[in-house]
């Protein structure tokens, strides 16, 4: 896709509503709904999500099948806290985990994933469906119960695209499950430049939890559930354990808490919402 022009305005909000710059100038977030996006800088060539993204760069992680299964399954049973085995669309697969996980639970599952070498793996390693190209583009030709897309709408040109994409996807009464950084994290905070949820080369937005709200409300969306997850979260219990003296501490003097969820303040966001099964009442 082209590269986005700097965002003049607020997606969420009137033209009118200031912005604040943020970080030394590298974002401008919103003061009306704490959307945040990336200032484009011009020497920087857009990201290749090939090359640079799931083949080295610090995503090779993104092939291994021992943390991305047990990533899958905490997403999975996240969805079906909610959500009942039916078709499901996972726009960015990446590797395809997530699909192999929701199929085992009965899901009928088809992948969406602009790197080719991503899309590959998840064919042949894994045997699961995937489409190669962007979801916004291929998204007329399918139809779903549940859209799900995990670290994908901070790299979009346009997260109102995206939204407009999945909810021509979705069948009435279907499902939306997404996950992003929480830049209104309490590590985002405390670490500034050096928080891992930032990439400027590879996010041109970042999400607080009212953001993202506003966001799916004005694309007709119903918020049916929002919290946060700590990255370890994501982390096997052992890993965990071994590594207790080092993530704890951190995590308890964020949020006073030792859980792995928490309303608003943990690393990760996620949101499940609803398009309305009569989307004029809605
Ligand atoms: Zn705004």
């Amino acid at each position: 896709m082209s590269v986005a022009a700097p965002p003049r305005q607020c997606l969420n909000c009137d033209a009118g509503t200031p912005h604040r710059s943020q970080l030394g100038g590298l974002l401008r977030r919103c003061v009306g709904c704490g959307l945040n996006w990336t200032v484009p800088d011009p020497a920087v060539a857009p990201p290749r999500y090939e090359a640079d993204y799931f083949c080295g760069g610090g995503y090779d992680d993104y092939f291994l099948a021992g943390p991305r299964r047990f990533e899958a399954g905490r997403r999975l049973r996240w969805l079906s806290s909610v959500v009942r085995p039916s078709v499901l669309v996972e726009a960015g697969c990446a590797g395809g985990y997530f699909l192999e996980a929701a199929r085992g639970a009965g899901f009928t599952v088809t992948g969406v994933e602009v790197s080719r070498v991503a899309a590959e793996f998840a064919v042949r390693e894994l045997g699961v469906p995937v489409r190669q190209g962007y979801f916004e583009r291929v998204a007329s030709s399918l139809r779903a119960d549940v859209v799900c897309a995990f670290h994908v709408l901070e790299h979009v040109d346009d997260p109102r695209v995206f939204l407009r994409a999945a909810w021509e996807t979705l069948t009435p009464g279907g499902w939306l499950a997404l996950e992003v950084p929480n830049i209104a994290s309490a590590a985002a905070d405390r670490l500034g430049h050096d928080w891992p949820g930032l990439q400027p080369d590879y996010h041109p937005w970042h999400f607080t939890r009212e953001s993202l709200a506003r966001l799916l409300t004005g694309a007709g969306f119903q918020i049916v559930q929002q919290d946060t997850a700590v990255f370890r979260f994501y982390m096997p219990a052992g890993y965990r354990l071994r590594h207790a003296h080092r993530l704890l501490p951190r995590d308890w003097i964020d949020l006073r808490s030792s859980r792995l969820t928490h309303p608003r303040r943990g690393d990760l966001l996620r949101a499940i919402a609803r398009k309305p099964h009569d989307p004029r009442s809605g």
